[in-house]
């Protein structure tokens, strides 16, 4: 289907979860403007630079035409996807008859649209009987999903945008929202404008320009997190509301028999904060409407998810939730991060927030999909640092990665790097080539961007949109799920013959219906015409629902919330005299992930033109490191090069840097060479936020030999 002429449609940004939708403008199959819609509830018309430049990153040099296929000689050429197809099936076959279903392995990403993620986990977890389905949104995501279905009994916020122009205190807790979602970011700083006694309470190490805005600004010594949640809760114990904790929580007595034992000048004193400023935080929190926003400086850490239901169980203490204007509240860093996680994408989870260790579960999703009741594997699947440390033992032999970079964007570089050249076979699909993980491929196949495909997405507010394409896609790209289908019919699966894009929607839609994430009442076609509904929508009439729990019935069995006791136990690793600095790393305003496609758009490179390294002047003056000069920052893992920021923002014995920067554009830059992959325990979730280095200015800098990682240590003690 061509489009002549000017002609123009609604989408969604591709980038954060924030979920902004788009008018875009086309003349044929070119995009030449692109605004906020002014009626979505995500942005009321804003954008930010990195969604209203968007149109610039489509029909690229770079872009992906064609499948690929290495040559001996190491370059690649191009191949038709009838032999694309053929390899992969006849490579995932040969791999499954030989070493066994858990040989094989799908990593996907909070970017593949709901119909992708859903198809991937049907085709490896009920065809080819493995749960080696994982994503990025492991990275991200899952000790927010964890504290979530702990606490509440359901994955999923309970709230929405609309609760900020109804909060009295807004606390923001490990997210630089005014970089990473803006837009969400002005919602706030409307708030404030219209209702100036508003508090907005901002919990981070670095005096970031989220924190610049701050009423309060809490700059807690980096991992003291829980220390300081529990300091709070302490404090604000006379307060608790016991009417709703008798009726609505379990739990309670033996937080609060644990909050009596804890010495609260000892818990200050590990976040280093001065004392007032907590107690000045505990007042802000007293009798008001709370909402709680929070991201990565949580969720990655070897503690996430005992960040996560303490800032419930704040919330919980209060009787802060089930209301308009209060909650706790995670911002999803992708586009479709919900979405992957209601299809089933992550290695324990099955369509509609089933778990694959629930023998109904899996009877559940088999019978819909007309399998086998025994054909869903109770194993349990390898999540993201576990595939790459199997791939470099050899258990895992292959690896399918999708809209994602792993290449740069993992923990440890240094051990993906050589996993992925260990790997016996490595599909990349992906809309662009070359990238740091596309190098390491044996096919890469072209997929279709946003525009270019009907896809489904779900943002932070539990928000599902339709995207209806709008141009036709470059070359031969295809969208995602259909050459997730085309596999799966070469290797003669059963159930993958979907008639049309609505077809494979509804079967995903169905699947979830009585589940907490219910989208039965969002059939393709009501999607088509509403364009966005909130989910839970059990059936066609159903409106959505924009905020969860206003009956106080939670998901538990019971039905009430649970209070959970978690004692700090600090990040992985740890400063020393070699290694005397905390690394934290995190996002700019004019980047996205590692710049697949803001890095190719002038005004955000001109924004934001390479990585720097921000660092305290008591730290950099001992070091002769001046503002501007190159550093070198290294620790037992390696060594990257940027250049110093000498700058008070930051507290001193803590430098920053980002992630964004990958080897194909600024070589011996990348943070994640020095990032370690320690995970939390239950939701395996590394922790990117803190490792241990040393900085040089480049003249003084001797190397150290650099420690190998070893493949078989699971870092999650
Ligand atoms: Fe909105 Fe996030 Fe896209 Fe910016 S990057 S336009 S905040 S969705």
């Amino acid at each position: 289907m061509s489009h002549p002429g000017l002609h123009h449609g609604e989408s969604v940004c591709p980038y954060c979860g924030v979920g902004c939708r788009l008018w875009v403008e086309a003349e044929g199959e070119r995009l030449i403007r692109v605004k906020g819609v002014e009626d979505a509830a995500a942005n009321r018309g804003r954008l930010c630079h990195k969604g209203a430049t968007l149109w610039h990153v489509i029909d690229t040099p770079d872009r992906l035409r064609f499948p690929l296929q290495r040559t001996l000689g190491g370059g690649f050429r191009r191949i038709s996807w009838a032999k694309a197809i053929k390899l992969i099936a006849g490579r995932l076959r040969g791999l499954h008859a030989t070493h066994g279903p858990d040989s094989v392995a799908f990593f996907g990403s909070g970017q593949l649209d709901t119909e992708s993620a859903y198809l991937a986990c049907k085709l490896f977890k009920g065809v080819l009987g493995t749960n080696n389905t994982d994503s990025n949104s492991r990275l991200c995501m899952a000790s927010a999903a964890y504290g979530y279905s702990s606490s509440l009994g359901s994955d999923g916020p309970p709230t929405c945008y609309d609760d900020v122009a109804e909060a009295e205190t807004i606390v923001i807790l490990g997210s630089n929202m005014a970089e990473a979602h803006p837009v969400t970011f002005d919602l706030v700083r409307q708030r404030k404008r219209d209702a100036p006694l508003t508090r907005i309470v901002v919990v981070d190490p670095r005096r970031t320009p989220t924190a610049e805005r701050a009423d309060l600004h809490l700059p807690l010594r980096p991992g003291s997190d829980l220390a300081f949640l529990h300091a709070l809760a302490k404090l604000l114990l006379p307060d608790a509301d016991r009417g709703f904790i008798a009726a609505h929580t379990t739990g309670f007595e033996a937080f609060e028999a644990y909050l009596a034992q804890q010495d609260l000048n000892a818990l200050i004193a590990e976040t280093a904060l001065p004392e007032a400023l907590v107690r000045d935080t505990a007042q802000a929190l007293r009798g008001r409407k709370v909402l709680t926003f929070y991201c990565m400086g949580a969720n990655q850490s070897r503690e996430g998810v005992a960040k996560n239901l303490a800032i419930v169980n704040l919330h919980l203490l209060l009787g802060q939730i089930g209301m308009p204007g209060a909650g706790p509240f995670s911002l999803t860093g992708q586009p479709n991060a919900m979405g992957g996680r209601e299809s089933g994408l992550l290695a324990h989870q099955l369509p509609g927030y089933r778990l694959t260790a629930n023998e109904v579960h899996r009877a559940e999703v088999a019978a819909h999909w007309g399998y086998p009741a025994g054909a869903l594997s109770p194993r349990p699947g390898l999540t993201a640092v576990e595939m790459f440390r199997a791939l470099e033992t050899g258990k895992l032999k292959a690896i399918w990665i999708a809209a994602t970079n792993p290449a740069a964007s993992m923990p440890d570089l240094h051990q993906v790097q050589r996993a992925l050249r260990q790997a016996e076979l490595v599909v990349v699909q992906d809309c662009y080539h070359p990238t740091e993980t596309t190098q390491h491929a044996d096919l890469i196949l072209p997929a279709a961007q946003w525009v270019e495909k009907d896809w489904t997405g779900t943002n932070s507010e539990r928000m599902v949109s339709f995207s209806p394409r709008l141009i036709a896609p470059v070359g031969e790209a295809l969208p995602d799920y259909e050459i997730i289908r085309r596999v799966a019919v070469a290797l003669g699966a059963q159930g993958f013959d979907f008639p049309s894009r609505e077809a494979l929607w509804d079967e995903f839609r169905t699947l979830t219906s009585g589940r907490p994430c219910d989208m039965n009442g969002m059939s393709a076609a009501r999607l088509c015409s509403a364009r966005e509904l909130q989910w839970p929508c059990p059936h066609e009439e159903h409106p959505g629902t924009k905020r969860r729990y206003l009956d106080r019935a939670f998901h538990t069995p019971d039905g009430r919330a649970r209070f959970h006791v978690n004692k700090p136990v600090g990040p992985h690793e740890r400063t020393d005299a070699e290694y005397p600095l905390i690394l934290t790393t995190g996002r700019l305003a004019a980047h996205w992930h590692t710049r697949t496609r803001t890095g190719k758009v002038i005004s955000l490179n001109f924004k934001a033109p390479g990585p720097s390294l921000q660092i305290h002047p008591h730290d950099a003056g001992p070091r002769g490191i001046e503002d501007g000069a190159e550093v070198v920052v290294s620790n037992r893992r390696g060594f990257v090069r940027v250049v110093a920021e000498v700058t008070e923002t930051i507290p001193p014995g803590t430098v920053f840097t980002t992630f964004h920067w990958g080897d194909l554009h600024a070589p011996h830059s990348n943070a994640n060479y020095l990032t370690h992959a320690a995970l939390d325990p239950i939701s395996k979730q590394p922790e990117y936020k803190y490792a241990a280095v040393e900085v040089a200015a480049v003249r003084t800098w001797v190397p150290a030999a650099p420690v190998v990682s070893d493949p078989t240590e699971m870092l999650n003690a």
